[in-house]
């Protein structure tokens, strides 16, 4: 594996890779990678014959400076784990590197509704950051394939709609990997390092939860299941911020449930300060 700091040579690199060879496959990260990210890698190695991860604490989409500065750092373990992989080229940039005007810079991204439900409403100007990255990042790796993971279910789409306003459609692919799990059903994420052994314990109940709404779909009403569920988070300890059910192509938020649309439930929720995001399609 090839380790690139800046983006210059990394993009001269690229360019003389992609005349000798095939695709380039992109995983983008911030790292204290597990077996989810890992996994994308291996899907990207499948597809390409040259896959691209970065890792970058992307300073922009931190809507908190606390969760920024607690964000989990395990960079030799990360080379290890992607060099294991067999992933071609790892970019680990520094934040002036990405963000040579500075991480307030003026671009704007309209993303219409899609900002003003869930995580962007929780997390105001996060999406922000992550198209302000994102769009860096495209441009310098310039992609056929981008993987990205169903964990992140609304970020998909915002990257999506991102890749769309850079009229980039034709060009770049997005493959979504379904979530990897710890074996109690835990979606795997790097914030799991920050729970202590009470938190991780707890921690599964947000995956039950998703998964009750979809066993009780057929017999329950929309509205009793979020409230059923948010109630048993918060009897379990979890600070909710939502529990929400969403037609599964659009994010558009629903209490009603006309048999055909493909739904999804979405939740995030804290334990103590660390918080936790997981999703689920419902009638898949
Ligand atoms: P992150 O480092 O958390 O920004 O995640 C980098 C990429 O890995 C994103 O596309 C995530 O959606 C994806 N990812 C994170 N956790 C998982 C998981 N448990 N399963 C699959 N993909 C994941």
């Amino acid at each position: 594996m090839i380790l690139f700091k800046k983006k210059a040579e990394l993009q001269n690199y690229l360019a003389l890779q992609k005349t000798k060879e095939g695709a380039i496959g992109f995983v983008p990260t911030m790292g204290a990678l597990h077996q989810g990210h890992i996994a994308l890698v291996e899907s990207s190695r499948k597809d390409n014959s040259i896959t691209v991860c970065s890792i970058f604490v992307n300073p922009a989409q931190f809507n908190e400076a606390k969760d920024f500065e607690n964000y989990p750092v395990t960079i030799g373990d990360d080379i290890y784990k992607l060099e294991s992989a067999g992933c071609d080229v790892l970019y680990l940039p520094s934040v002036a590197e990405v963000y040579h005007g500075g991480t307030t810079g003026e671009d704007h991204y309209d993303l219409g509704y899609l900002e003003t439900i869930l995580e962007g409403k929780f997390r105001p100007g996060h999406f922000q950051g992550v198209c302000k990255v994102m769009s860096r990042l495209l441009d310098t790796v310039k992609p056929e394939n981008l993987y990205l993971g169903q964990k992140d279910y609304q970020q998909c789409m915002v990257i999506a709609k991102l890749v769309e306003m850079k009229g980039m459609n034709g060009l770049i692919n997005i493959v979504i990997h379904p979530t990897l799990r710890d074996p109690d059903g835990l979606a795997m994420s790097s914030r799991n390092l920050r729970l202590n052994i009470e938190e991780r314990e707890k921690a599964p109940a947000i995956y039950q939860t998703l998964n009750k709404i979809k066993e009780d779909l057929g017999n329950t009403d929309l509205k009793t299941l979020k409230k059923n569920a948010e109630r048993k988070l918060h009897d379990k300890g979890f600070r909710v911020d939502y529990i929400e059910i969403a037609d599964a192509a659009t994010l558009q938020l629903t209490n009603e449930r006309n048999g055909k649309q493909k739904l999804v439930a979405l939740a995030a929720a804290f334990l103590n300060d660390v918080r936790l995001i997981d999703n689920l399609l419902l009638n898949e």
